[in-house]
């Protein structure tokens, strides 16, 4: 079996009672098979307290009001390991913020950038992420699953460290590396419906060049316009997700609100983007969103040496964790915007608290936003499929243009 792994992964230590967001409240813990057997089955003073926690038909532990898990106490501590010891933890509880994607003789680790802890380890590392990959014998016989593509995921696996070359290249802002990393995807989803897989490593070559990546830039660059009223869109779909707390509902409200004008259905009329003339003051008070990202984009430049590398960090890693998904369902050009669209709805939220915060900002409140978006948003079957229909239904505007040309 091969596993790959990123290079801060043994630097991880839980903080347990001294996290502010505990892995064990606003979202339901699914019990494994394995482990209900278990806890129907255990003996001892916790048995009664145990087996009243548990929503039997959905195989979850019930929550209160709060949307705590049954076994959080009051100092943040889980119930059921103090009683229990650690082994009588399920899988979930027992791997969280571990994350492991399954590909055929092929284990991808990662750490949940929904916990506070990693999200600090991996957003404050300066230097460039590495990973390691190594092969260990677990007495098994290999692995044979069906209808797996194993060219496919090799291909992919290629094409992911290039992505992360191109992810890690300095040289340019984070959007830049966003839409270099979106048209490429745009390209190899061609190459994999015309079934050319071995021409993944021109493309990426092709496309690594630096008068390739001008080219792409001078695209992206006059889609301004045209990426503000996506951005609305995206907006919009995140506020028809379910939340997992009440008060990512108001944040939404807030963002919409400042940078999208979206109340009142004002996002359903033309918005204008700097530069345009305003007819009236309402069209001025429209502009004033667009003019805020821009401002604020503005105002990264100028910090670019300490603000670029944190989002550089995420966007490595969704590109580590999920590009190769794509093996189980071929669908290359969404995993992508996937991933852009975590990137640039974190980017913009930070936009939203840079204007709270009167032109400022820190770490931590990127942290935080990182943390509230990875919950919200990744953390929920039903909302990746809700963004997943809105990226097929409306692609970002970029990769509209890209597939228009080939
Ligand atoms: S979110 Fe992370 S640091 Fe916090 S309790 Fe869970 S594993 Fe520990």
């Amino acid at each position: 079996m091969l596993y790959t792994l990123p290079d801060y992964y043994p630097q991880f230590h839980c903080i347990a009672d001294k996290c502010e967001e505990t892995c064990c409240a606003g979202w339901q813990i699914v019990i494994d098979r394995q482990s209900l057997r278990k806890y129907v089955h255990m003996k001892g003073p916790y048995r009664r307290r145990l087996l009243f926690s548990i929503n039997y038909l959905n195989s979850t532990f019930l929550q209160d009001e709060d949307k705590n898990c049954a076994h959080l106490n009051k100092d943040g501590l889980c119930e059921l390991y103090r009683n229990a010891g650690p082994e009588s933890l399920c899988r979930t509880c027992r791997l969280f913020p571990r994350h492991i994607e399954e590909f055929e003789n092929v284990r991808e680790i990662s750490l949940e950038l929904s916990c506070p802890e990693v999200c600090r380890m991996v957003l404050e590392k300066q230097e460039k992420v590495t990973y390691r990959t190594f092969e260990r014998h677990s007495g098994k016989s290999e692995e044979n699953f069906e209808d797996y593509d194993d060219l496919f995921y090799s291909q992919l696996d290629y094409a992911r460290w290039a992505m992360i070359d191109l992810a890690q290249n300095r040289a340019y802002t984070v959007p830049q590396r966003c839409a270099v990393f979106l048209a490429a995807a745009e390209k190899l989803q061609k190459c994999y419906d015309h079934r050319q897989l071995f021409s993944f490593g021109d493309v990426l070559a092709q496309i690594s060049e630096s008068g390739s990546i001008r080219n792409i830039l001078k695209k992206a660059s006059g889609l301004g316009r045209e990426e503000y009223l996506w951005e609305q869109k995206l907006f919009r779909t995140f506020r028809r997700m379910e939340p997992l707390r009440a008060s990512w509902t108001l944040w939404l409200e807030e963002v919409t609100d400042r940078l999208y004008r979206s109340r009142n259905n004002q996002c359903r009329k033309e918005q204008r983007y700097p530069g345009e003339p305003a007819e009236s003051t309402e069209n001025v008070q429209r502009q004033a969103g667009a003019h805020l990202i821009h401002d604020f984009e503005r105002w990264m430049k100028r910090n670019t040496t300490d603000w670029e590398i944190p989002f550089e960090q995420i966007l490595v890693y969704f590109i580590f964790s999920d590009f190769c998904g794509s093996v189980y369902d071929g669908d290359i050009r969404t995993t992508a915007m996937t991933i852009a669209s975590y990137v640039l709805a974190v980017r913009r939220m930070m936009a939203a608290v840079w204007y709270r915060n009167e032109g400022t900002m820190n770490l931590e409140d990127l942290e935080n936003m990182t943390v509230r978006c990875c919950r919200e948003i990744g953390h929920s079957d039903h909302n990746r499929r809700i963004l997943a229909e809105f990226l097929k239904k409306e692609p970002l505007p970029l990769c509209r243009v890209i597939r228009g040309e080939d």
